[in-house]
C-alpha cells in the first residue's frame, strides 16, 4: 500500500512536468477581434450591420500584410480570428447592429478559448445609439468572457477616444503616429509584435500603465501631424520608448463629432519601469497642452463665395474646396444642399467655361 501512495505522487509529478514542458514549446494562441468606424452623432446618417462588411475566420487575415505566410509573424502563433469589421466614415451604428457584431464576436471568442493573447484592432470613435463608450462596453464583456490571464493590445487610429476602462481593460495599447495614417499597417504590426514578445518571453502583462487626459479636442483638418506643431509632438515618441522600461507611447487626438465625456485628448505609455513609464506619459501630455494653440488647418480656409472666386482667377487643377462641415469622409451624410444650391445660381462660375465635379450626392434618385 505504501508503495502506491509513493508511485501516485511521482506519477502526478511527471504529468505536472511535462505538461509545463508542452505549454512551453507551444505557440500561444491569440484571437483576433474588433469593430471600427468613426460615427458622427451630429449626423442624420445612420450605419448598419453591413457598414462593416465584416470578415470572420481566416479572412480576417486579409486585413493584415504582415500576417502573409512569409512574413515571419503568423507562424510565431496559433492565431484565431474571430470577426473583424471596418466600416467607412458614417452616423451613428445601431443599437442592433453593435449588438449583432459583438455578440457574434463573442460567441466566436468563446469557441476559441482557451487563448494566451487577443489581438483587438478597433478605430476608437464609434458611436452607437443609446450607449456611450462602445468600444469600452466591447472590451468589458470581452474581459468577463476570456478573464483577466489573458493579455488584450489594442490598436486604435489617432482619432479614437480612449476611456478610463478601455484603458484599464487592455494590457497593451497602441495608435497611429501620423495623420493622415500612411503608418496604420505598422502600428498595427507593433500591436501585435509587442503582443507576441509578451507572451513569447513569459514577461506577460506590463507592470506600469500611464492614463492622463488632455482637455483638448481638435477638428481632423487641424491633427495634421505633415505639419507643426502635430509633427514634432508625434515624432518624440520612438525616442521615449525604452525596451521593456517603456514599451509602447501613444497620443490620441479623439474625435469632435461626438458629444461624449471620453471625447478628449488622451496620452498613454506602459512598460515594466513605473518611473519610466509615468515620465514618458507626462512629457508627451505636458507638450501636446503646451502647443494647443499653435495647431492649424492644413489648408486656408474661408467662405464659399471667396474660395470659388480663388477657384476661377487660379491656373491651377485640380482646385479643391472642401466642406469640412458636411465631410463624409469624418462621418457626415454629405447630404447638405446650400453648396450646391449657390454654385447653380453663382453667375461667375457659369460664364467661366470651367467644368466642375461636385462630390458626392448621396440620393441615387435625385442624381438619375
Ligand atoms: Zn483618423
Amino acid at each position: 500500500m505504501k508503495k502506491v501512495l509513493f508511485v501516485l505522487p511521482l506519477l502526478m509529478m511527471i504529468i505536472a512536468l511535462s505538461c509545463s514542458n508542452s505549454n512551453k514549446s507551444e505557440k500561444p494562441r491569440i484571437a483576433i477581434a474588433g469593430i471600427a468606424i468613426e460615427s458622427s452623432t451630429f449626423s442624420p446618417a445612420v450605419s448598419h450591420e453591413d457598414a462593416f462588411r465584416a470578415r470572420v475566420g481566416d479572412e480576417v487575415f486579409s486585413y493584415y500584410p504582415f500576417m502573409a505566410p512569409d512574413s515571419g509573424i503568423i507562424n510565431r502563433a496559433e492565431w484565431l480570428p474571430t470577426l473583424r469589421g471596418h466600416a467607412m466614415p458614417g452616423g451613428i451604428v445601431t443599437f442592433e447592429a453593435y449588438e449583432s457584431l459583438v455578440t457574434k464576436t463573442l460567441d466566436m471568442l468563446k469557441e476559441a478559448m482557451p487563448l494566451d493573447g487577443i489581438f483587438f484592432d478597433i478605430h476608437g470613435a464609434m458611436s452607437v445609439q443609446g450607449l456611450d463608450d462602445p468600444e469600452g462596453d466591447f472590451i468589458v464583456r470581452i474581459r468577463e468572457l476570456v478573464g483577466s490571464d489573458v493579455l488584450i493590445s489594442t490598436s486604435m487610429d489617432l482619432h479614437g477616444s480612449v476611456s478610463p476602462r478601455l484603458a484599464q481593460h487592455t494590457d497593451l495599447i497602441t495608435c497611429y503616429r501620423l495623420a493622415p495614417h500612411e503608418d496604420a499597417i505598422e502600428s498595427k504590426k507593433r500591436a501585435v509584435t509587442n503582443l507576441l514578445e509578451r507572451l513569447e518571453s513569459g514577461k506577460g502583462k506590463p507592470a506600469y500603465k500611464a492614463w492622463i487626459p488632455v482637455p483638448i479636442l481638435l477638428p481632423g483638418e487641424k491633427t495634421s501631424t505633415r505639419i507643426e506643431p502635430g509633427k514634432s509632438l508625434y515624432a518624440q515618441i520612438p525616442d521615449l520608448l525604452d525596451g521593456d522600461r517603456v514599451i509602447d507611447a501613444a497620443i490620441w487626438m479623439s474625435y469632435p463629432w461626438a458629444d461624449e465625456p471620453r471625447n478628449h485628448g488622451v496620452v498613454m505609455a506602459y512598460g515594466d519601469d513605473k518611473e519610466a513609464v509615468g515620465k514618458a506619459a507626462e512629457q508627451l501630455a505636458r507638450r501636446f497642452w503646451d502647443v494647443r494653440r499653435a495647431f492649424e488647418f492644413v489648408a486656408p480656409t474661408t467662405y464659399l463665395e471667396e474660395a470659388l472666386e480663388k477657384a476661377l482667377a487660379s491656373d491651377m487643377k485640380p482646385f479643391i474646396i472642401s466642406d469640412m462641415g458636411d465631410n463624409p469622409t469624418a462621418g457626415g451624410a454629405g447630404d447638405v444642399t446650400w453648396t450646391l444650391h449657390e454654385l447653380f445660381k453663382h453667375s461667375a462660375l457659369q460664364k467661366s467655361g470651367k467644368t466642375l465635379i461636385y462630390a458626392s450626392i448621396p440620393g441615387a434618385e435625385l442624381v438619375k
